[in-house]
């Protein structure tokens, strides 16, 4: 049976997964993710719940809006940045801000998912992250998983990295240290400024 949620949506951020292998990178593009305060199965609290992409484009979710649905919990935590997904029943119900706001973290409607994948990331402080970007559509928490060794694909590793696809120009922005990939026999890709430089190179710093 599904959960049944309802509140104020905290943040609409993108819904995306990094699958890493040594110094090779890939996406998948899953959908969105609404950080919401409200009421999960009778219970107050805050939560996340994933939706697909034609469930953002259909309702435009974004900061303040009021939703309620059912969902699901996810199947696997290490692949998710969201507690729920699956959600169908979606409402839009109302809205309790009215302006947006005019300065980071930009909390506007998110852009569809081409745009991501067409801008490009830096990596993000998590700190930064957890403090200032958890609220705007370009900060992106997402679920790693590493492939230690082609020759030996059960083997993996999982976790979180945090990334920003907004404006060059952004003040809130901090990369924070170098990340690090374990390859086989323990060698270690160190992950250099230049990967970031070459991803967003094609935007201006107001982009
Ligand atoms: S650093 Fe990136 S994610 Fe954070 S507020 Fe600026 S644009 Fe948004």
């Amino acid at each position: 049976m599904k959960n049944s949620f309802k509140g104020i949506i905290l943040s609409v951020q993108p819904r995306i997964r990094l699958i890493r292998s040594f110094d090779e990178r890939s996406h998948n593009y899953l959908g969105y993710a609404l950080f919401i305060r409200g009421v999960i199965d009778g219970v107050e609290r805050e939560y996340s719940v994933g939706i697909g992409k034609a469930a953002q484009q259909k309702h435009q979710f974004c900061v303040g809006d009021e939703v309620s649905g059912e969902c699901l919990p996810v199947a696997d935590e290490r692949l998710e940045p969201v507690e729920f997904y699956k959600a169908s029943k979606l409402k839009k119900t109302g809205h309790t801000q009215n302006e947006f706001k005019i300065s980071p973290p930009w909390e506007t409607i998110s852009p569809d998912l081409d745009t991501y994948r067409y801008r490009g990331h830096r990596r993000l402080a998590a700190q930064t992250y957890a403090k200032k970007c958890n609220t705007c559509i370009w900060g992106c928490r997402m679920p790693v998983e590493i492939i230690i060794d082609n020759w030996n694909p059960e083997k993996r590793k999982y976790r979180f990295e945090t990334f920003c696809y907004g404006p060059l120009s952004c003040t809130l922005y901090k990369a924070g240290p170098p990340r690090k990939v374990e390859g086989r026999n323990g060698m270690m890709y160190v992950e250099e400024d230049w990967v970031d430089e070459e991803a967003v190179r094609h935007r201006k710093m107001d982009e």
